[in-house]
């Protein structure tokens, strides 16, 4: 049975880049007919509200999206709030341990921020660890334990490899491509590249389609899958919402939020088709529901580069800018 999910992180209202991504990954899961997951990535606790993750469901029914299994409905999976899954994050770290593949790292948010203005040392998600206590001894590690509890990274094979994705292609990443990445912070929380996979095989999930941002989070997810010896889905990385002077769309940004447009009258149907229009999969922003969208929806129509929406038409017919 084919499975997809939508993964939202409840940390602020929906904008329309996360809506594209549910619309991308919905339509991809009711073409092939398989099921869809809902599952709210709550573990920061410092970050995700209720609130927000109310919000989204609210959204997402809105904009016509629906799911089979979630936090409100339940599902042979459950449950499905990261938050509630913590069991699960803590067997998996262990299981890497176990191999070899952990150290602790004492770095301070100050050593990082430092790496990231030195030349070349950024990727997409910040910058690249130059691996400063992958090689402390027992007693440098001691030592510094005394200070301040580490965060715990994941260290990659010295290879080059490739990420296999259904709509950017074979991308090829160097060995070591960002370096060894955070599994556990300091504070104890559990990361996003390790619940991911943790949960996506977990929930055995087949597909996974989100935006292209994620992408380079991709390549080390597939290291993880490895390590834990657990099969790795298909990925596609959508196109990113941008709006005309190509600014991504931020969820801090709160006026070109979801429930933002809807309260200012805007028809979740001119969204969708706004959406559809913007990655190549209908030819003109015409107002459109989702479901009308599954029969012709195929990954091949959704195009390469990001995906432009200019301003959502409002409906006393004055566009609203973006
Ligand atoms: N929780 C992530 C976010 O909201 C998305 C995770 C994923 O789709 O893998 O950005």
């Amino acid at each position: 049975m084919d499975r997809g999910r939508f993964a939202p992180t409840p940390s602020g209202s929906m904008h329309l880049g996360n809506a594209m991504t549910a619309l991308l990954a919905w339509l991809q899961m009711r073409r092939l007919g398989g099921a869809m997951v809902l599952r709210i990535e709550d573990l920061d606790l410092a970050r995700s509200r209720p609130f927000w993750r109310d919000q989204i469901l609210t959204d997402l029914r809105w904009l016509g999206l629906d799911w089979d299994e979630g936090p409100d409905c339940g599902g042979p999976f459950a449950p499905y709030l990261q938050s509630e899954r913590q069991e699960r994050y803590r067997h998996a770290l262990q299981t890497l341990h176990q191999a070899g593949l952990l150290y602790p790292c004492y770095c301070s948010r100050k050593d990082l921020q430092s790496i990231g203005r030195a030349p070349h040392g950024l990727i997409a998600e910040g910058p690249a660890y130059p691996g400063t206590c992958a090689d402390l001894t027992d007693q440098e590690q001691r030592v510094r334990q005394r200070l301040k509890s580490p965060a715990l990274r994941f260290r990659l094979p010295d290879t080059d490899g490739e990420v296999d994705d259904a709509l950017c292609g074979a991308v090829q990443y160097p060995a070591r491509h960002g370096g060894d990445f955070v599994v556990q912070r300091a504070d104890g929380v559990i990361s996003y590249q390790l619940a991911v996979v943790v949960d996506d095989a977990a929930m055995d999930i087949t597909h996974v389609l989100r935006g292209r941002d994620l992408l380079d989070s991709t390549w080390r997810q597939v290291h993880l899958y490895k390590a834990l010896g657990l099969r790795s889905p298909a990925f596609a990385h959508s196109p990113l919402v941008t709006s005309t002077d190509g600014a991504r769309l931020s969820k801090s940004d709160g006026s070109r939020s979801l429930s933002a447009l809807r309260q200012s009258g805007v028809q979740s149907e001119t969204i969708i088709g706004a959406l559809a229009a913007a990655c190549g999969l209908i030819d003109r922003p015409e107002a459109t529901s989702p479901v009308d969208l599954i029969h012709s929806f195929s990954l091949e129509k959704i195009k390469q580069n990001n995906a432009i929406v200019t301003s959502i038409p409002s409906d006393g017919g004055h566009p609203l800018p973006l």
